[in-house]
């Protein structure tokens, strides 16, 4: 059985019509960027959904600035004696990324073998706090973000928590009131995201002067005039995206529940799987993940999808400390990521994925895993 290319994320962003009637809005207001009306409006109609405060949404240009922004707002640059900046090595690479261009240090910790998170009761034990300027927890793969302990670990330590929940809009979205006025948080608009603008991000936090440093560290450091004040960049979301965002929200609710159906048939399809499946809602809806018995069988499976044409993914890749830029000679010991780096696997989804599909990717798993079919 062979049938044609199976990408592991196929996106479907609302259409050329859809969008257009926020795109007639930009052209009659001759306003492109800058926090125009339809990012403003924008960012009101995302705090009603997420039943937030106005102030305490802002977006950005895309997730890693909304990253890099909410750092630069809370801990602010890099400071001599605290360089460093602790993060989970299991994360997309942009996590790290983020807070080098803020001449931060990465320093990589473990993670819980059950939330995928950074264990944040042994990071607030960690022997090299004293270096650590702050620390930005991950949310991995969408799941809901620990916003108790990350501000427990805040209050414990000192030192500023930022959380990377770039995939975790919808877990937002179910939870209302989802924020923290002492710890910013960030998500992700971009097209491998359930909720998108092609590119974009926020930064969603209940903090108005932090957000009215957001806004600045956004726009070059400017405060209401065009003296550079404190350390920026140009983060911002412009009109053309803000469009897209809005057409996105306005189907945002079918989204979902085609998501959900999508998410039932691949729970019915996999069900015989030996190892474990992690499946949305406790992942974001893009996800699904497929937790091989041991390396062996994630790589036999791998290459039987491959040779079969059908794409996989390692979203978080084998960790940031095996990246090559990442790398360094000394890293300290991280046996639950490399466990789990070694073990995880990406399968294809779509909101409206063909069943036909799914049971094509079992059937090859099945095979090159020996299973009786
Ligand atoms: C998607 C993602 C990012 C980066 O977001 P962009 O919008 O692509 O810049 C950062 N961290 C994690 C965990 C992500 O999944």
């Amino acid at each position: 059985m062979s049938g044609g290319f199976l990408p592991v994320c196929r996106p479907l962003l609302p259409g050329a019509d859809a969008v257009a009637a926020y795109l007639r809005r930009v052209d009659a207001a001759r306003h492109y960027t800058n926090r125009g009306p339809l990012v403003r409006q924008l960012e009101s109609r995302l705090a009603r959904a997420l039943r937030i405060p106005d102030h305490a949404i802002r977006t950005a240009s895309n997730g890693t600035s909304a990253i890099e922004i909410a750092v630069l707002a809370s801990a602010g640059p890099v400071r001599p004696d605290r360089p460093m900046a602790l993060m989970p090595s299991y994360s997309f690479a942009a996590t790290g990324l983020a807070v080098e261009r803020l001449g931060y240090r990465v320093l990589f910790a473990d993670i819980d073998p059950a939330t995928w998170a950074m264990d944040l009761s042994a990071v607030a034990h960690h022997p090299r706090l004293a270096e650590v300027g702050v620390i930005v927890t991950v949310a991995p793969y969408g799941r809901a973000p620990d916003l108790a302990g990350a501000e427990t670990l805040s209050r414990a330590t000192g030192i500023p928590v930022v959380i990377d929940a770039a995939a975790s809009f919808e877990r937002l979205w179910e939870r209302p009131g989802t924020v923290s006025s002492t710890v910013p948080l960030t998500v992700s608009f971009h097209a491998t995201k359930t909720f998108s603008t092609g590119e974009g991000g926020a930064v969603i936090w209940d903090d108005p002067a932090g957000q009215d440093r957001v806004v600045q560290a956004a726009n070059f450091g400017f405060n209401l005039s065009r003296r550079s004040e404190v350390a920026g960049t140009n983060a911002k979301m412009s009109e053309y995206h803000a469009a897209v965002g809005h057409a996105m929200l306005d189907g945002f609710d079918q989204r979902r529940a085609d998501y959900a159906a999508t998410v039932a048939r691949w729970a019915e399809a996999t069900a015989r799987l030996p190892g474990r499946m992690h499946l949305p809602p406790d992942l974001a809806s893009v996800y699904i993940l497929w937790e091989a018995p041991g390396p062996e069988q994630r790589a036999r499976v791998q290459a039987a999808l491959e040779a079969d044409r059908v794409d996989t993914r390692l979203w978080y890749e084998l960790g940031m400390h095996k990246q090559p830029h990442f790398a360094r000679p000394a890293q300290p010991a991280l046996p639950v990521t490399e466990d789990l780096g070694a073990r995880l696997l990406g399968l294809p989804m779509a909101h409206d994925m063909d069943p036909a599909d799914m049971a094509r990717v079992v059937a090859i798993m099945r095979r090159a895993l020996g299973q009786e079919m």
